[in-house]
């Protein structure tokens, strides 16, 4: 058994409770969660700053870890999806190395469960072992070609049922963002989908010439179809933003987690809000100022009380895997967000998106949600230069 004891517990599900005590077995388990006057000082470890459970990263690319550092920052999505797709085979050993190394570099950052895009099978053997949660989104896309989506479909089809889940890890197929996913492709993953009880994940927003090709069919995704020597004769523009495409096609039914969100507005997230009561919108802060340099405007998503989760997007495009530094960056640049609100967006919030919340995301007695040690916070109880995590188990 283990009781941990800080200044602050965190529950997240429930107000913080001033020198609180979470009580655990040895697995992790939660049994209660109690005052420190109840307990002989001696039966506790006392450790400094605040307790938190373990963050839920709903949203990163584990396959592409052997990339990091390979391509430029600032460059912009397009350029950066080029300098993916070109630069994106290695040897099988360099990719499973970068890909166990990262899982590590997860555990350690206080990590416990990931929301994990594959579009190849090469993360499957480590994801089996079960060290980390993973909801796995095997990704598709068909470049709005609906005579290939067949192919893209039989193909995403095979790499599905390549994974051997893990217990408590779930899979879905999901589509990789309304730029590139014809309705022919949008209505396939729908039906091979369960109806309910699942979660989508789908790139969104993240670039504005991704809002120009829907708006007008304007914009650089007009030159990088006709690079790869793809047609967009059939594409015709909707008049508005790419979001309503995807609301379109997807199912109101299903947990939908929108992932960059960098330009969508308030105006956008009603929508989808009003469209279902399961949307969910993953921030990969990190990311975006790696790609675009640009953040999403956190004031639109608190204003509309929208459930904001923390993703890390891959090696790829950010420096390191971890959710805390996600949470330094916005700290950092949109200081406004309480920390009690990045928490929540850190913790439970990711778990319900991935529908974990059984098990993780706060301190519930009979939830495992992992215990954390957040120390360094600064004098106001935010997150500074100086904060740094260390998970307790
Ligand atoms: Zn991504």
């Amino acid at each position: 058994m283990h009781k941990f004891s800080a200044d602050r517990v965190f529950p997240v599900s429930a107000a913080p409770i001033e020198n609180g005590v979470v009580i655990t077995d040895d697995a992790g388990l939660i049994l209660a969660i109690e005052r420190r006057e109840q307990h002989d000082p001696a039966s506790l470890q006392i450790l400094p700053g605040v307790l938190i459970p373990g963050f839920v990263n709903t949203h990163c690319h584990l396959e592409l870890s052997h990339m990091k550092g390979k391509v430029h920052t600032g460059t912009g999505l397009i350029p950066f999806i080029m300098g993916v797709v070109t630069q994106r085979n290695a040897a099988v050993e360099v990719i499973a190395d970068a890909i166990e190394q990262a899982e590590r570099d997860m555990l350690a950052a206080g990590i416990v469960a990931v929301g994990d895009i594959s579009n190849a099978p090469d993360t499957f053997a480590v994801k089996a072992k079960g060290r980390l949660r993973y909801y796995t989104f095997v990704e598709l896309f068909d470049f709005l070609q609906e005579a290939g989506s067949d192919k893209t479909m039989a193909d995403g089809t095979a790499v599905y049922e390549q994974i051997e889940l893990a217990a408590g890890s779930r899979r879905a197929l999901v589509p990789h963002a309304p730029y590139s996913v014809s309705t022919g492709l949008f209505q396939k993953i729908r039906d091979f989908n369960p109806a309910s009880g699942i979660t989508i994940s789908i790139h969104n927003q993240e670039t504005p010439p991704e809002n120009e090709l829907f708006l007008n069919k304007t914009g650089s995704f007009l030159d990088f179809y006709g690079k790869f020597g793809i047609s967009m004769d059939a594409f015709q523009a909707t008049g508005r933003a790419s979001i309503y495409y995807a609301l379109e096609h997807l199912n109101p039914q299903q947990r939908t987690l929108f992932v960059h969100n960098t330009l969508t507005t308030r105006d956008d997230i009603r929508a989808a809000q009003s469209w279902s009561e399961q949307v969910y919108w993953a921030t990969c802060p990190n990311a975006n100022l790696y790609i675009e340099n640009r953040l999403p405007d956190y004031q639109a998503f608190m204003d509309t009380d929208a459930r904001v989760t923390i993703g890390t997007d891959s090696l790829t495009s950010n420096w390191q895997l971890s959710v805390l530094e996600e949470m330094r960056t916005i700290a950092r640049y949109q200081s406004y967000v309480p920390f009690e609100t990045l928490l929540r967006w850190a913790t439970l919030n990711g778990a319900q998106a991935l529908g974990f919340e059984d098990s993780l995301g706060s301190f519930e007695v009979g939830k495992k949600p992992g215990v954390l040690s957040l120390q360094g916070l600064d004098a106001e109880g935010r997150i500074g230069r100086d904060a740094r995590v260390e998970r307790l188990i």
